[in-house]
């Protein structure tokens, strides 16, 4: 049953798997499909050509993983956004906290499925289009705020990726952490997002080798924030504060085998410090533990107000479907079986 945890308790960390196409680069050398989609949901890993056998594959150690969904290559983004963050949307509606994560290696698909194209908008724009399409018809008075915040994670430094410059400091006040002269950008309509928000991740860190390609230990972090007044069922005025967080995590691959001593490695230890602490803190929380340890890390720290307690969250793991991947896709989908 994936509606509750072990114990019982409901789950409020649903987690899902998207599989990309297989890329240009991937069918010239012939790699083909190790990954299989039976019923929507669940998700076998194949070693052999040919092998159908699921009967067998599920007595196999990793070979066979269930979650609240498994799209295949063919799943359009707006099927990703209906399943997966929809209802969150809804949540924040109602003034709860939510966040929408994608976890996987580099070039499994992340910025692709959080982000998109214009063309082919993610999760993080079909949310602020349900957003603003919603709050319209609820809002009681029209006084309605959607502000945007856009930020990077990157080596354990916090960045306004809306207005790059010094890094930011997080400081703890009454409203919990936050990131001190931050940018609150008020939006007031779809279009200007995806213009915004393609510029904001051009100005994500960028590996000095290669200019051009955001930094695979780069963590961005977008956050919706929305306040507006709506009548309820009684005609009271209710006012509703909410936010949403989405976030285009860093790419989970080991950090690069070098010398301990090299500030590549180190920067390296960093990353897995945010995406390890991360984990700690689903486990902790899937565990249904007291002590949640969000001080271990800038992006638990940012995130400590949208994960836990009345909020709701969803973890997309993104695979490529790749025989050549089949290591990076097993342990992507063991760390998000862990998060159920
Ligand atoms: P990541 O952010 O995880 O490193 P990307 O999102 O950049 O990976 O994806 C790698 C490449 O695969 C990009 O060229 C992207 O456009 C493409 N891609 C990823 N997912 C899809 C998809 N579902 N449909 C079409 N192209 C995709
Ligand atoms: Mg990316």
């Amino acid at each position: 049953n994936l509606d509750r945890n072990d114990d019982g308790r409901a789950r409020n960390i649903l987690v899902f798997v998207r599989v990309r196409p297989m890329a240009k680069k991937e069918k010239e050398v012939g790699s083909r499909s190790c990954v299989r989609i039976v019923n929507n949901r669940e998700i076998y890993l194949t070693e052999f050509a040919n092998e159908n056998d699921y009967l067998r594959l599920k007595r196999l150690r990793g070979r066979h993983f269930t979650f609240d969904a498994s799209f295949p290559d063919a799943a359009s983004q707006q099927e990703v956004y209906s399943t997966t963050t929809a209802d969150l949307v809804e949540a924040v509606l109602q003034g709860r906290n939510g966040s929408v994560f994608c976890y996987g290696a580099t070039g499994a698909g992340k910025t692709y499925t959080m982000l998109g194209t214009f063309d082919n908008p993610g999760v993080m724009v079909l949310a602020i289009k349900d957003l603003f399409n919603k709050i319209r018809q609820r809002s009681y008075n029209g006084n309605q705020t959607v502000h945007l915040s856009y930020l990077e994670v990157y080596n354990e430094t916090v960045r306004d990726l809306l207005s790059p410059g010094r890094p930011l400091v997080l400081r703890e006040d009454k409203q919990g952490i936050v990131a001190a002269g931050l940018t609150q950008y008020k939006a007031y309509s779809t279009d200007e997002v995806m213009t915004l928000l393609l510029r904001g991740n051009q100005n994500r860190t960028t590996e000095p080798t290669r200019v051009n390609e955001t930094s695979s230990r780069s963590h961005a972090i977008l956050q919706v924030m929305v306040d507006y007044q709506a009548l309820d069922a009684n005609m009271n005025v209710i006012r509703h504060v909410g936010k949403l967080s989405l976030i285009d995590l860093a790419g989970s691959e080991r950090a690069i085998a070098t010398d301990q001593r090299t500030a590549r490695s180190i920067e390296g230890a960093n990353i897995n410090r945010s995406l390890l602490a991360l984990s700690s803190c689903i486990n902790a929380l899937v565990e249904g533990k007291k002590h949640i340890p969000y001080r271990n890390s800038k992006l638990t720290q940012l995130l400590k107000d949208s994960l836990g307690g009345s909020c709701k969250a969803a973890m997309i793991a993104n695979i490529s479907p790749s025989n050549l991947s089949f290591g990076e896709t097993q342990n992507t989908l063991h760390w998000a079986d862990r998060a159920k």
